[in-house]
């Protein structure tokens, strides 16, 4: 894409309907902006944390489906593999993606009146999350355990 092309887009967001919003098949673009999340990585943020209590075993690889034993060639190697650690960063960016809505309305109504709508509201998304994370760790689980047993029968 073009400087201008690229300008062009840009200038659309925030523009309902606008002649600049439209490509040349008439469909919208709907650009979705960068996030600007002032926050950094989980890593980071709890570096200390992680490392005195780390989630992973190792020289283990943490993707579930692979758990093969290797040799880190940096302390904080977690998986064994490129392809086991762009795996990973799939599945996390799922598990985000079905996450996310729930946890911005846990958010926004964090502070809401007791016996609110609002209120309801929160309690469904936080519910929500507590069934994804018990589902998530069942199906890591379950490929570990497909894992083993993939590998138990050679
Ligand atoms: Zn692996």
């Amino acid at each position: 894409m073009t400087k201008s092309a690229t300008r062009d887009r840009l200038t659309c967001t925030g523009t309902l309907r606008s002649a600049a919003c439209t490509d040349q098949n008439g469909v919208s673009p709907h650009l979705v902006p960068e996030l600007n999340l002032d926050v950094e990585p989980f890593l980071t943020f709890a570096e200390a944390e992680l490392r005195a209590a780390p989630p992973w075993q190792s020289g283990v690889c943490f993707n579930p489906g692979c758990g093969r034993a290797f040799a880190p060639t940096r302390k904080w190697q977690n998986y064994c593999c490129r392809a086991c650690k762009q795996q990973s960063r799939r599945e996390l960016a799922q598990v985000g993606h079905r996450l996310a809505l729930a946890m911005l309305v846990w958010r926004i109504h964090k502070y809401a009146a007791a016996g609110t709508p609002e209120a309801a509201l929160v309690r469904a998304a936080r519910r929500y999350v507590t069934h994804v994370q018990s589902a998530w760790m069942q199906d890591r689980a379950r490929r570990a355990a497909d894992a083993k047993g993939s590998g138990d029968d050679i």
